[in-house]
């Protein structure tokens, strides 16, 4: 059986491009008979709130797109299950995998997903430090982020849409963050310990996050669970190839809701991608039968004309 998930961070207003991948999951997972979660990835207490969680599911509901269990429930939202993510830190921990880091800058980001061009490879000097330096450090009260040791290796994912997707974890993707100093633990391993604790085996999501994969692949590895099969959609770009996100702050829920119906967005969307000749508007359920990837573009996807 196959189980999907949506696990959007409510940390603002779904933009074009996420419900474009939302609504891409939702029929993968519909088209199989399969069963799909909402996950509310609320790590970051700063970023993230109960308002914009609830704002979330009402876009969701609104859009036409529902899941089979999820939602707001404190099962289901990462900031309520941190004792399952702090048993894998320890695990790791015990495998010699982990160090804290007395430097880190790019520590706050690291509750959230990556966005493309938004965190490199970290390499970091306090990899190398003695255990009796560390130690002696965090008992005078410094603080610490942790990341893991990623090995110089090669990791091939085969990515469900766009093929096979290759990077070698220690140089392309570094000693990531699992843990910030605040004790807040880092989106890579939650997302890893919820998709394995959920049952997840099939992820759909951003292309922007292909570059995620390697990383969480190796810690389901490392963990002892079995890899979902990833599935990167292509993004949304404005004309001048920038990605929509960034350049359109116009286009999300807020004036999307204000400016067209659910079935004409939907509708759209569908065209853009690949999924009916013109953008007549749909009701989700009515693009189910004829979901296929194989009509769906590999390619970023450029929008010259809004709905
Ligand atoms: N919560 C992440 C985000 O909003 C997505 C995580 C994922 O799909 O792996 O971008």
């Amino acid at each position: 059986m196959l189980v999907g998930r949506f696990a959007p961070s409510p940390s603002g207003r779904m933009h074009l491009g996420n419900v474009f991948a939302a609504l891409l999951a939702w029929l993968d997972v519909r088209r199989a008979g399969g069963r799909l979660w909402l996950r509310i990835e609320d790590l970051d207490p700063e970023r993230c709130s109960r308002a914009k969680a609830e704002q979330l599911v009402d876009d969701l509901q609104w859009l036409g797109l529902d899941w089979d269990e999820g939602g707001l429930q404190p099962q289901f939202c990462q900031s309520q299950r941190t004792e399952l993510y702090a048993a894998a830190f320890a695990k790791l921990q015990a495998a010699g995998l982990v160090y804290p880091c007395f430097c880190s800058r790019a520590e706050r980001l690291a509750a959230s997903a990556p966005h493309l061009g938004e965190a490199g490879p970290g390499v970091c000097p306090c990899r190398d430090l003695p255990a009796a330096v560390q130690q002696r450090r965090l008992a005078a009260g410094e603080r610490a982020a942790w990341r893991v040791r990623a090995p110089a290796e090669r990791l091939a994912v085969q990515d469900g849409h766009l093929g096979e997707y290759v990077e070698n974890l220690a140089l392309d993707g570094g000693d990531f963050i699992i843990k910030r100093s605040d004790g807040v633990f880092a989106y890579q391993l939650a997302v890893v310990v919820d998709d394995a604790a959920m049952g997840v085996n099939r992820v759909v999501r951003g292309r922007d996050l292909l570059s995620s994969a390697p990383r969480q692949v190796w810690l389901h590895q490392q963990l002892g669970f079995a890899p979902p099969q990833f599935c990167h959609v292509p993004l949304l770009l404005a004309a001048d190839g920038k990605r929509l996100a960034k350049r359109e702050r116009s286009l999300d829920m807020g004036a999307l809701r204000a400016s067209c119906t659910a079935p004409q967005l939907v509708g759209w969307l569908a065209w853009l991608a690949g999924l009916q000749p013109e953008p007549r508007p749909q009701h989700p359920k009515q693009l189910i039968a004829g979901f296929d990837w194989q009509l769906v573009p590999k390619e970023d996807i450029v929008v010259n004309t809004y709905i």
